[in-house]
């Protein structure tokens, strides 16, 4: 599966905002956009004045960036989200939250949307038992997803389960398990991703 392998910080500075790519370090005065927050490149200091299209592309770039999902498959979930019943921006965002390395994340596994993609990719996770490390698989109302058993005797799981987030309404976790469920759809006022998805619906509909 291709993915974005460039500088994180890059991505933040060249959106003019935190998308939080690099868990614990986003919280710290080491992050790039609070020392530089311009663009990065050499006319990167100097304002310009968004056209509406550039706003419309930039905040479609920024849903990308933040779910590390690529031009294509992000083209694709626009398309599904469009078909879907009910109002296309929240369906699209919707669909970006029920990818599972978005749920692990959300379960507290991993300290960015990377870092969960990978624990994914490398087979630490089971939905419904059954190992999944596919990150893009989407997850459904009452899925349970669990830490593989093998996987949670290591530190690095022990240090998440011992240490859970706040999770938004549409998941549940029972960390002394290692374990999660899938308890609703998540409807527009439980994702707090910084996105304006009208922006997106108007790119994609001229
Ligand atoms: Fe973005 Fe995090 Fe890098 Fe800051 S540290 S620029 S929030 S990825």
């Amino acid at each position: 599966m291709a993915r974005y392998t460039g500088a994180s910080c890059r991505l933040c500075r060249r959106e003019g905002a935190k998308l939080f790519l690099k868990g614990d370090r986003c919280y710290t005065d080491k992050c790039a956009f609070v020392r530089r927050s311009y663009a990065p490149g050499q006319h990167g200091a100097s304002k310009k004045k968004l056209s509406n299209y550039g706003m419309q592309l930039r905040e479609k770039q920024k849903a990308k960036r933040i779910y590390g999902v690529l031009e294509k498959q992000f083209s694709k979930y626009y398309e599904k989200a469009d078909k879907m019943r009910g109002i296309t921006g929240e369906n699209l965002l919707m669909l970006l939250e029920m990818r599972l390395d978005n749920a692990v994340f959300r379960l507290g596994y991993g300290a960015s949307r990377t870092e969960a993609r990978q624990l994914v990719n490398h087979g630490h996770f089971l939905v419904n038992g059954k190992k999944v490390d596919i990150a893009s698989y989407k997850v459904s109302v009452n899925d349970v997803i669990a830490v593989s058993e093998k996987s949670r005797g290591t530190e690095k799981f022990k240090v998440f389960a011992e240490n859970p987030k706040t999770l938004p309404k549409w998941i549940m976790s029972t960390p002394e398990n290692f374990e999660g469920k899938i308890i609703a759809m998540p409807a527009r006022e439980d994702i707090d991703t910084a996105i304006n998805e009208t922006l997106i619906v108007e790119l994609y509909s001229k």
